[in-house]
């Protein structure tokens, strides 16, 4: 009995996971992680094809038992470790890549745990929900492009390689599926990732709301004049986040933060809800006027006060950042 809460939905299409191997491009050298490989059917291919190691992390003690029973005395097993535990709370082992077809629910916090694993692993290629990978995928202006997209398009290329039918599972889940690949960008760009995750969720906050209109609310003005008087009485060089790449206790941070991109929220609310919660009142005082000004006139530099949020790409993004950190204004 495949437990539902688990998301057991095992792959019954021999010809799919030959594809979904041949896609991963093995070397012989390479260590495979493989997620949830419940009864086997990935990890026996895997196996064949020849890798160093095949380092599999199974959640449900049945299927850890199952899997060692179904490799037992296989010629290739002593290449096979299986862990038994949560992938998203052990200690990752080392590898070079990633295949897995797992359970729908870990699909953000496990994106972005892979993501700020270190050594960086060389490619992941991963069957998730339809609707998670392409959100992964969107670009500006695509109608799933949102703050997932963003995040995970400046730490990784992502393309699209394989759609997956539901009837290729069984039990079928409720939904189509798709295999992914994620390459990691090497180096990451330069720039905090609080700063820039800061940023991004101001901009998709209401995604098609113009940066103006969304700037002008008087949380984000008062969060940004507050960091702009701290960043002033340190005396800290307006730039100093700037130039360096990000570190990996940046991105790990950035593992700690996604638990409300889960998709089944999402991370925009409905623009109808919004103009209830849009405060365009000015906040009164010569000092928060001209701060306010201050702000619109940064957007105004880079032509970004009638863009929306849903519109901009990750060049977009970094040069809208660069400009408020110029202007010593800073988002955490
Ligand atoms: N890889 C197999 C296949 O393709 O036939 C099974 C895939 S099934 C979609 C997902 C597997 O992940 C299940 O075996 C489930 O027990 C396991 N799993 C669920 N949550 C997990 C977690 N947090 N960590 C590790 N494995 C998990």
């Amino acid at each position: 009995p495949f437990e539902k809460s688990k998301g057991q939905h095992i792959l019954r299409n021999p010809a799919l996971v030959d594809s979904i191997v041949a896609k991963a491009g093995l070397k012989p050298t390479d260590t495979v992680l493989e997620i949830g490989p419940g009864t086997g059917n990935l990890t026996k291919r895997l196996l064949e094809a020849g890798v160093k190691a095949v380092v599999a992390v199974e959640l449900d003690p049945r299927m850890v038992l199952e899997l060692n029973r179904r490799f037992q005395g296989h010629p290739l097993s002593s290449r096979l470790k299986v862990i038994q535990g949560d992938v998203l709370k052990c200690d990752l082992p080392y590898f070079d890549i990633c295949v897995a077809n797992i359970p729908y629910q870990i699909s953000s916090p496990l994106t972005f745990k892979l993501l700020s694993h270190r050594p960086i692993f060389r490619c992941a290629v991963i069957m998730f929900q339809r609707e998670f990978a392409m959100r992964l995928v969107a670009q500006p202006g695509d109608s799933l492009y949102c703050r997932l997209s963003v995040n995970v398009q400046l730490l990784s290329r992502v393309s699209h390689l394989l759609k997956v039918g539901r009837n290729n599972f069984r039990p079928p889940p409720k939904v189509d599926s798709s295999v992914v690949r994620i390459e990691p960008r090497k180096p990451l760009p330069p720039v905090s990732f609080r700063e820039w995750d800061g940023l991004v969720r101001i901009c998709f906050n209401r995604k098609n709301k113009t940066l103006g209109s969304l700037f002008k609310q008087k949380r984000v003005l008062e969060l940004l004049e507050k960091n702009y008087k701290t960043m002033q009485s340190l005396q800290l060089t307006q730039d100093a986040e700037m130039g360096k790449e990000m570190s990996a206790d940046d991105v790990a941070l950035l593992a700690n933060m996604v638990e409300d991109l889960n998709m089944d929220t999402g991370d925009e609310k409905e623009d109808d809800e919004m103009e209830m919660e849009m405060d365009d009142t000015d906040i009164s005082g010569d000092g928060a006027t001209s701060f306010k000004e201050k702000i619109m006139g940064i957007l105004q530099q880079g032509d970004f006060a009638e863009k929306r949020g849903s519109k901009l790409s990750q060049v977009d993004f970094l040069y809208l950042l660069s400009l408020f950190n110029k202007a010593g204004v800073h988002f955490s």
